[in-house]
């Protein structure tokens, strides 16, 4: 999951200036299971922004706001109301942002910063799992990204400086590599600590972000 959360009020509010209607749009997956952009939000944002003296033309929930065309066939829907506004703000992750900033003339804002792509460890906490390098390596270390939860990256480990099993950088966190050992040694699958690495495929996260992946239609 896209993991992301509302931004702080004030910032929100001060890209708004001069712009004294808006049309709100809100996504139904990450945002809403991360309580940055769901109904409950956009609804609170619009009593917000309307008791601050904008007006709120109308809002959306779309399904998933990075779906292109989803989204075109919600704003037709909102036609009206995107008629009347100024500009879009949008309560989803910058991808949705994005989504809107393509098929709409109008200015779009974005009311929320993207964090990472994560895990729900429970009600109300994530956990970042995934840099999305593009060259998962998940395979050669027990299902435990070294990437993601190594402070330096290592693609082998432990780089020397752990201690009872705590990276030297953080005594407060695990080290990657040592969970990633206990993990093999229970799986019965040491061996990988010892083959050699091969390269790693960074140019799979060069920027600019070009990756387009299209599948073929399933029979
Ligand atoms: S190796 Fe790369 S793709 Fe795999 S989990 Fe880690 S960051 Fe994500
Ligand atoms: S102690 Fe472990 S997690 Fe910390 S930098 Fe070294 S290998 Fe990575």
């Amino acid at each position: 999951m896209i993991i992301s959360r509302q931004k702080p009020w004030d910032e929100l509010t001060a890209c708004l200036d001069g712009k004294d209607k808006l049309f709100l749009v809100g996504c139904g997956s990450c945002a809403t299971v991360c309580l940055a952009g769901g109904e409950n939000e956009v609804k609170e944002a619009r009593s917000k922004l309307e008791a601050e003296g904008k007006q709120v033309t109308g809002y959306v929930i779309g399904q998933e706001v990075c779906h292109l065309l989803d989204m075109k066939r919600e704003l037709r829907k909102h036609k009206a109301e995107v008629a009347q506004a100024q500009a879009i703000l949008v309560f989803s992750c910058g991808a949705g942002v994005q989504s809107l900033a393509e098929i709409s003339e109008l200015p779009v804002y974005t009311a929320t910063d993207t964090l990472f792509l994560g895990n729900i460890e429970r009600f109300g906490r994530f956990v970042e799992r995934c840099s999305l390098c593009g060259s998962c390596i998940l395979n050669e270390t027990g299902g435990i990204c070294p990437v993601t939860n190594c402070a330096k990256g290592l693609l082998t480990g432990q780089c020397g400086g752990a201690e009872n099993g705590k990276c030297e950088l953080d005594q407060e966190r695990d080290c990657a590599w040592v969970k990633i050992y206990q993990r093999l040694e229970k799986l019965g699958e040491l061996d990988k600590m010892r083959r050699p690495v091969p390269f790693k495929d960074y140019s799979q996260g060069a920027k600019p972000g070009r990756r387009v992946v299209e599948r073929k239609k399933i029979a």
